[in-house]
């Protein structure tokens, strides 16, 4: 072993977590298991991911204490769970309003314009209206005296122990006089039904609980259609799929599929595993998967992915990977994870919310001293009603609503189109962006070069200069080594079996062969490495370079052998998405470790001014952080393989899918499609993404600034309020709702 600790991770659907106080509860009781290593639970998108040592802890520990603290546990990409959730949640409403009506009825008796309206005498009995308030509070309203009582065993106070403090105080109110005074015609003599000392509040208990039922059920109906779309990768899962095993066609499921096995994948079928087409022609729709609309025509050696549509003939696929392991997959854990993490501005929020609510208890406990001592002295009720009011008015639940939902919402739009995010932090980086740096090969070229001339050494020929450079790349990924190894491979080279592969990023790569040491690489690496033999191959270098080609320079035992030219193209779409960033209003560099020949001219060709070339990955390093020290924006986009370090120090770090899947694991955005249009449109999205969470912002701050004061003044009644905090979250949802639309419009 190599001494680190093995991790694996878990992803879970929560249920029964009514605001995000909840959330940080399950973090913080999950964060402190032995063997947990970190612990990420989203409100917003009622999702969790954990990561834990396999060692210590096994999932159903982890499930158990989710469990314990009161919430339910389903599958990630399990809806029902959550539409169970919602189920119970539109009964609990539609009862609680059924029995709230009587309540309502009875209250038509205390205004003036209500007074055509007839009120039996049953609905005005006290004992009736103490029977529907004891339903609705102690039955409907149970959950949120649970949720209020774990919520404070933690030591933490949220949306539902206002609700349960605020509903109780009025329901016992009410419960105590009903008791003292027998049934008492509430207060119709005065014309307000809240101004004798006689009065009833069981109205307003109930009302307050229907209120916030439904607040509730609108916000998770909302939220549960801006997430559907966030959904749409756990949907490409096949699961069953059709293998060849013995000789014959059967269908398993999906979880018995191995490495090497045979799938049959049927016109019109998704294609259920990662791997390579050993039989049929066809064509495949990648359009779920990477964003890319166009049909991909698939032979035998082409490579495929699950969760990608076969469109033409039946094809035969030699599985490469399963399961967890497959490109989807781990896109779709990437977005869960960027869904579930926190922005800056959140950890803002999140700093603010927590001392939110022990403000506002203080807050309505000073509003009724007022009330009581000095405003209307001795009145107790109607020093009650007010801090009723400001208790109601006061849950936080909009505030931590607010970012996390334009996060999900944002990331889920951006995924479907192939841009992948994986740090929720660099939106906000990518929404205020002076310069970018692109990287050539492979960022703003193909990626593809391929060998166009050779030029021995005195002593040598193409092929044997061709033969061992083939052979010191045998391991590298690097685009150059691609092509060196096609060549050698199409001239039906035999290439020896080379040890002690080496890579240098940014210089090259060496390798012992039984004719001795061999070395391959750029000019630096010749220079660094003192070869001899030099001049010719320099000389023409400089020729090929001047022509736009790359040039790589090898040796055998520190003696120059040979040049190899290569030719690559710029990608149909660079120069327009140079043009796009532009327009974006960023400057566009070039950094590439190659030379100044091929640099200028892929520059000239893209429309790009400012060039830096011979740069080695650690000066494209310095160059972002010399940049950032004057205080600017840098964005960086490269092949996440060489450029890894470079794009991880970027305020936002653009790795380009190539040949690999390494652009999955460096930097801040994956962009699945090869091609640097998504960039211009992932900068939108997160122009437009960050203004939303603002807006959001702004709405449930300016509501608790607005009707807290009302409510503090007397000027409101507690369902009143009540309704006004139900209503805060559901414009928070829509207005998130609203960003869905923009960015579909911005996006395609
Ligand atoms: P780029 O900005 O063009 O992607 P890289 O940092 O990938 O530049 O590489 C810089 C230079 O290092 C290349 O131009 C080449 O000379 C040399 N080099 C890097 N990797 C290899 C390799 N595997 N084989 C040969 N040369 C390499
Ligand atoms: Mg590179």
């Amino acid at each position: 072993m190599n001494g680190q600790t093995e991790v694996a991770s878990l992803d879970l659907g929560i249920q029964g977590m009514s605001c995000t106080a909840c959330a940080a509860r399950i973090e913080k009781a999950l964060a402190k298991m032995a063997g947990v290593q970190d612990a990420a639970v989203s409100y917003a998108s009622r999702k969790a991911w954990i990561t834990y040592e396999p060692g210590d802890r096994n999932p159903n520990d982890i499930k158990d204490k989710i469990r314990a603290l009161g919430f339910g546990v389903s599958e990630p990409g399990d809806r029902s769970a959550d539409l169970a959730e919602m189920r119970t949640l539109r009964l609990r409403l539609i009862l609680s309003a059924v029995l709230s009506l009587p309540l309502l009825w009875a209250m038509a008796s205390h205004y003036e314009a209500l007074s055509a309206v007839p009120v039996p005498e049953w609905v005005s009995n006290g004992w009736v209206q103490l029977s529907l308030a004891t339903l609705i509070q102690l039955g409907i309203g149970l959950p949120f005296y649970q949720n209020a009582w774990s919520a404070l065993r933690a030591k933490t106070a949220n949306m539902d122990v206002l609700v349960a403090l605020g509903t109780s105080a009025a329901y016992l109110y009410s419960h105590y006089m009903v008791f003292a005074h027998g049934w008492s015609p509430a207060g119709a003599a005065n014309g307000s039904h809240h101004a004798g000392t006689a009065s009833l509040y069981f109205d307003t208990s109930a009302v307050v609980i229907t209120a916030v039922l439904l607040g509730k059920y609108m916000e998770a109906r909302s939220a549960a259609r801006a997430l559907r779309e966030g959904d749409s990768f756990a949907k490409l899962k096949a699961d069953e799929i059709s293998v060849v095993r013995d000789g014959s066609v059967r269908t398993v499921p999906a979880s018995n599929v191995r490495d090497g096995d045979i799938v049959l994948v049927a016109t019109g079928e998704l294609i259920p595993v990662d791997g390579i087409v050993t039989g049929g022609q066809s064509e495949a729709d990648e359009s779920l998967l990477t964003g890319e609309s166009r049909a991909v025509p698939k032979q035998p050696g082409s490579r495929v992915w699950a969760g990608t549509r076969n469109q033409g003939d039946t094809l035969r696929i030699r599985t490469e990977t399963t399961g967890e392991g497959t490109l989807l997959s781990r896109i779709d854990l990437l977005l869960r994870q960027a869904q579930a993490a926190k922005t800056s501005i959140q950890r803002k929020v999140d700093r603010i919310s927590a001392v939110f609510v022990p403000v506002m208890l203080l807050a309505a406990a000073v509003t009724f001293l007022l009330w009581y001592l000095v405003f209307d002295p001795g009145n107790a009720s109607r020093a009650s009603l007010s801090a009723l009011a400001v208790l109601l008015a006061a849950c936080p639940c909009a505030l931590g609503l607010a970012t996390p939902i334009s996060l999900v919402i944002a990331a889920g739009k951006l995924a479907r189109r192939g841009i992948v995010i994986k740090d929720a932090s660099a939106l906000e980086g990518m929404a205020r962006l002076d310069v970018i740096l692109l990287d050539k090969t492979g960022t703003l070229t193909e990626g593809k070069p391929c060998v166009s001339a050779i030029q021995p050494s005195p002593g040598w020929s193409a092929a044997a200069v061709l033969r061992l450079a083939a052979a010191a790349e045998g391991a590298s990924q690097h685009p150059y080594a691609f092509a060196i190894r096609e060549d050698a491979r199409r001239r039906g080279l035999v290439v020896p079996t080379a040890e002690n592969l080496l890579e240098w990023p940014g210089y090259g790569v060496s390798a012992e062969c039984p004719e001795g040491r061999i070395e391959v690489g750029g000019k630096q690496l010749a220079a660094q490495q003192n070869w001899s033999g030099l001049k010719r191959a320099l000389d023409y270098t400089a020729i090929r370079e001047s022509q736009g080609e790359t040039v790589l320079l090898a040796a055998l035992d520190g003696v120059c052998i040979g040049a190899i030219a290569l030719g690559d193209r710029l990608k149909p779409s660079s120069a327009q998405a140079v043009q796009a960033l532009k327009r974006e209003g960023l400057e566009v560099w070039l950094a590439t470790g190659d030379g100044a020949g091929p640099a200028a001219a892929v520059a000239k060709e893209a429309g790009i001014q400012r060039v830096e070339a011979g740069m080695l990955p650690e000066g494209k390093l310095q160059l972002i952080r010399s940049l950032q020290k004057q205080g600017k924006g840098v964005a960086m986009a490269g092949d996440g393989w060489n450029d890894a370090p470079a794009l991880a120090a970027a305020d936002a770090g653009f790795a380009m899918a190539g040949g690999t899947d390494a652009a999955l694991d460096a930097g801040h955005v994956a962009l699945l499609r090869p091609s640097l249009l998504g960039i211009a449109g992932a900068l939108r999205a997160s122009r437009l993404t960050v203004r939303n969470m603002k807006q959001n912002l702004g709405f449930a701050f300016m509501y608790n600034l607005v009707i807290v004061p009302v409510a503090a003044a007397g000027l409101m009644e507690p369902w009143m309020a009540g309704a006004a905090m139900a209503l805060s979250s559901v414009t928070v949802v829509g207005n998130a709702l609203r960003l869905s639309g923009q960015l579909s419009r911005s996006l395609d």
